[in-house]
């Protein structure tokens, strides 16, 4: 690519000729203030905060969609800059409720850090606001539009690259605001509960619904005997909330957090999903042999599956019938450990710990329960756990790691990488390739299904037989997926899908970095690199290997896909009504 050279405040730059100024001063080490800006994903110029001044020109260009030229002198900490971006901040300020202390986003949000550090102290333009109401119809997600600066980052991920499309820019000038159609909740509109927008929205204007209270209620509550379960996502995100570096697995410290906050026993969602694999891998092998139903789609997404019940119903046949793993988990827990325990299972209060906003919807599901009894009863976010544990006032960096309870924390290397794009196909064919052969596994990576492309196709040889994979990750892939397999075009036999691009390392659920970390630092690489090490140092790798599952399936469950594992561990889906709005 041909290269042009620039100076921007006097420090020369060469860069590619199709970059933008904004990448050339990022390249010099020079920072420019952005607020609508979402690399690659929304770059619009709109916001006016990333404002420079070129010579040779008048007024001020907006450095994200300014191409580079030759030569060109870019100035952009002048003082008339300056003022033009804390112009621009106090506008936005002046229609911004002030109530940055009772702010879920308090402490990271991007419009707060920008009036810090432009020391605004006092709104100068004060005028007519126009109230909205908020929507918190959804289990999952509320959509608080006063706080909404119109950045519409929300906007280009849900129909860039989720390309749904439930949400838009409505109305003209003033009364311009973020709605769906009909200003209906995001509950009834075609919306996936993936939370990806909330990870997109640089202020407290879209946030998970949160269920701490109910949790802090539980754990007051003698009677009860509170479970925490904590998904393989969870540890590789958590640290970031309390300053440690993107990527570190803080497993022990999250343990001993939530022993410390009270829960009477921390079990280990990579265990469920070890179950999920038994199941799943047994339902393959099982559709493979009798070529029934082919292919196979993972089901333990659940924003991927409110996704298909709406948009591709008549294929449906194809979804696994496994529960998730933490509703797999919920189920065991209630049933089997209450049992050996001798607990009424009604006294049992099971919390997951999800990376995830959308098994908020799913542990509300009516199929999630077994005779009566919930499989889960709360779900919170990696966000909302780390906000208990600040609430408790417990040092989470320096507290003494401890160890998940047994006998429901054994899991297996295939358990961890559950959480990152590739992880359940790779986990089900470690299996599946054993359950067919009899024979164990000479190499156990399959590296073809591992990485950042958003469809990995691959072809894994099994018994003499060739076997056609696909992993797709971000539900814009996925609607290509599904569209190829509808037009004939593609003959898979086993598919896995996760509705957030990235996989649950990224869910709506995890930690939020800023359009500045996100653009500077690869979040999705370094937080899989920490699931795939514990995969890499577990004595156990495969999940049909772990020694407290085969008792399990010994003692209570019997086969898997047998009698009591399709009730405790199996569900149905249903076409779910879908509106004709959006990108439809
Ligand atoms: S949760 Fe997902 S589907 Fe729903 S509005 Fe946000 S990005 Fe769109
Ligand atoms: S809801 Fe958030 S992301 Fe969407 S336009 Fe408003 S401020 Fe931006
Ligand atoms: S990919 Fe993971 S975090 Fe995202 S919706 Fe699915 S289960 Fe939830």
């Amino acid at each position: 690519m041909e290269k042009v050279k620039l100076t921007i405040d006097n420090k020369e730059v060469e860069i590619e000729k199709n970059a933008t100024v904004l990448q050339a001063a990022k390249k010099a080490g020079i920072d420019i203030p952005t607020l609508c800006y979402l690399k690659e994903i929304n770059e619009v110029g709109d916001c006016r905060m990333c404002l420079v001044e070129i010579e040779g020109r008048r007024g001020f260009t907006a450095s994200c969609i300014q191409k580079v030229e030759e030569g060109m002198k870019v100035r952009t900490n002048t003082p008339e800059v300056m003022e033009a971006r804390r112009m621009m901040l106090d506008l936005i300020l002046s229609n911004h409720p002030q109530d940055c202390l009772t702010c879920v986003r308090s402490g990271n949000c991007e419009l707060q850090s920008l009036a810090n550090q432009y020391n605004i102290n006092e709104i100068q333009y004060k005028g007519e606001r126009i109230e909205h109401e908020i929507d918190d119809l959804s289990p999952s997600i509320v959509r608080d539009t006063n706080k909404c600066i119109l950045c519409r980052r929300c906007i280009s991920t849900c129909k860039n690259v989720q390309k749904i499309g439930a949400i838009d820019c409505v109305n003209r000038g003033f009364e311009s605001c973020i709605s769906t159609v009909g200003n209906e909740s995001l509950n009834n509109v075609n919306c996936t509960f993936c939370g990806q927008c909330i990870k997109a929205c640089p202020t407290g204007a879209l946030h998970e619904k949160e269920e701490i209270d109910n949790v802090w209620e539980k754990l007051r509550d003698e009677d009860t005997i509170v479970i925490a379960q904590t998904a393989p996502a969870v540890r590789a995100g958590i640290g970031e909330e309390f300053g440690m570096p993107i990527g570190t697995n803080a497993v022990g410290k999250m343990v001993a957090s939530l022993k410390r906050l009270g829960f009477d026993k921390v079990f280990d969602t990579n265990t469920g999903a070890d179950f999920t694999i038994m199941e799943e891998a047994t339902e393959f092998v099982d559709r493979f042999t009798k070529e029934d139903n082919l292919p196979m789609i993972t089901s333990c997404s659940p924003g991927w599956v409110r996704f298909i019940e709406k948009y591709y119903p008549d294929m449906l046949n194809h979804l696994s019938s496994c529960k998730s793993p933490h509703q797999m988990f919920g189920a065991i827990i209630k049933s089997y450990y209450a049992k050996k325990e001798g607990i009424d299972p009604s006294k049992i209060y099971v919390v997951s710990v999800m990376p995830c906003i959308a098994k908020k919807y799913e542990k509300d599901r009516p199929e999630m329960e077994v005779d009566g009894i919930r499989d889960v009863d709360a779900v919170i976010t990696t966000r909302e756990l780390a906000k208990m544990v600040k609430q408790a006032n417990i040092d989470f960096v320096n507290i003494e790691d401890s160890e998940f309870d047994s006998p429901m924390g054994e899991a297996t290397g295939a358990g961890a990488i559950f959480g990152t794009t590739g992880g359940v196909m790779e986990a089900a064919l470690r299996t599946a390739q054993e359950l067919i052969t009899g024979k164990e596994l000479e190499k156990i990576d399959f590296e073809s299904v591992r990485g950042e492309k958003g469809i990995k196709r691959a072809e894994v040889e099994i018994a003499g037989k060739t076997i056609k994979v696909v992993v797709a990750h971000g539900l814009g892939n996925a609607r290509t997926v599904l569209d190829e397999m509808k037009e004939g075009k593609v003959d898979y036999q086993f598919v896995e899908i996760m509705a957030c691009p990235g996989g649950c390392i990224m869910g709506g659920g995890q930690p939020i970095k800023s359009s500045k970390t996100r653009s500077e630092v690869d979040v999705r690489k370094l937080r899989a690199k920490a699931l795939y090490t514990i995969d890499e140092k577990s004595t156990i790798r495969k999940s049909h290997e772990n020694p407290m599952l085969k008792k399990i399936y010994k003692d209570y469950i019997g086969e898997p896909g047998g009698e009591l594992a399709e009730k405790l561990l199996h569900t149905t889906y249903s076409a779910k009504p879908k509106y004709d709005i959006g990108n439809e």
